[in-house]
């Protein structure tokens, strides 16, 4: 393999390099069908074969039983907090916990189709987003038609690392979880979700491609001003062919699920395995901050996010040259969201070990001339 620098972006994110090798071998022509996956007819039988694979692996990597739904969609998770309302919400009430700048905007967007209810704010006095309130102390609307969870906030790195049984708090609702930023980086347990989406550009692929697993039974509840090709049920008896899917990104996408099918750590394949790698790869370098009088990482130890990690340097000052130093060590894209400032390494699926490590020698290198 090739050397390439280690690139940290929350997204458009690293994809890996074994995808990347044969996208590019594949380009021109794939199969011997003498054409680019970007050139075939959606409802032709290569492209079938390809969505059809692709849904399969996914179903099987995530263990999604037979009653949910897999839909690949696109409007990214920003189209999501527009059309989970849509389908779900019937106008009335929806609770949302807010756990930082994702789930702001999901409520925001909910608000012009049902009445919000905030559940929990885990802001802190300050305003800043740094633990979680745990789901016991939620308070759940007896009639809410749904409660929407971001069960990863990418911005502030705050992880919420059990879905809650919303049945045993006493709400009859179903959960909804943005999980666009961790998304295939563990297993789910589906017994506790509703809906589940994810845009595609941080752990699946590339841009353009949304996920939605939904349960069967809440395909038929959207409201009439609902856009077709938005509408789930339509969606899914089309099989996500309602109208053109985003063609290119669903190969790609199948061929990040193919990698991770062969995926192997610790003894382990699959989601399990990247499970543990990124269990390892986080500790690392939280250990490696936390043990640091230069850097620090803010959030609570039990909610802190294995995918994305932003850590502050003491002296603002230095965060000019941190950057710089790190461009020069193949370390890319690790300034901090312009909203919280500082630094933030996003190591998704996709991230090497040695990549954490890379970046810990160089944090430790950089600490001892500058700290
Ligand atoms: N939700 C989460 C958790 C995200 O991280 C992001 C993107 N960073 C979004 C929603 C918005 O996704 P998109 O840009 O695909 O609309």
């Amino acid at each position: 393999q090739a050397s390439r620098p280690f690139n940290f972006s929350p997204g458009p994110a690293a994809i890996p390099h074994e995808v990347l090798s044969r996208v590019s071998e594949e380009m021109l022509d794939w199969h011997g069908s003498g054409m680019s996956v970007m050139e075939m007819s959606h409802r032709g039988r290569e492209f079938t074969s390809i969505y059809e694979a692709a849904e399969r692996d996914l179903r099987e990597l995530l263990q999604v039983p037979d009653h949910f739904r897999i839909l690949f969609m696109q409007g990214g998770g920003l189209g999501e907090n527009a059309i989970v309302p849509m389908n779900l919400s019937r106008g009335g009430i929806v609770d949302v916990v807010l756990s930082g700048t994702w789930s702001h905007k999901s409520a925001a967007e909910a608000r012009r189709y049902a009445e919000v209810r905030i559940a929990a704010d885990c802001a802190n006095a300050d305003g800043r987003y740094l633990d979680l309130i745990p789901a016991t102390d939620w308070q759940l609307s007896r009639d809410a038609a749904y409660v929407h969870v971001c069960s990863n906030e990418t911005i502030d790195g705050l992880e919420l690392h059990q879905l809650p049984d919303l049945k045993a708090l006493g709400s009859d609702a179903p959960l909804v979880i943005d999980c666009s930023s961790h998304v295939a980086s563990r297993s789910v347990d589906w017994s506790k979700v509703g809906l589940a989406f994810a845009g595609a550009q941080k752990n699946i692929g590339p841009a353009g491609l949304t996920l939605v697993i939904v349960r069967d039974d809440l395909l038929d509840r959207a409201l009439p001003i609902c856009p077709s090709a938005f509408n789930y049920q339509l969606v899914a008896q089309a099989e996500s062919m309602f109208n053109t899917p985003p063609t290119f990104a669903i190969y790609v996408a199948g061929l990040v699920f193919q990698w991770l099918k062969g995926f192997s750590y610790a003894g382990k394949t699959g989601v399990a395995a990247i499970e543990q790698r990124n269990i390892d790869k986080a500790a690392l370098l939280y250990q490696a901050l936390d043990a640091s009088s230069l850097y620090e990482n803010r959030v609570a130890a039990r909610s802190r996010s294995r995918m994305n990690i932003p850590f502050f340097l003491r002296d603002e000052r230095l965060n000019e040259p941190f950057l710089a130093g790190a461009r020069d060590h193949g370390l890319l894209q690790l300034k901090g969201h312009k909203s919280v400032g500082g630094m933030r390494a996003s190591i998704y699926n996709a991230m090497p070990l040695e990549g954490v490590q890379a970046l810990v020698s160089y944090l430790n290198d950089f600490e001892k001339r500058h700290g």
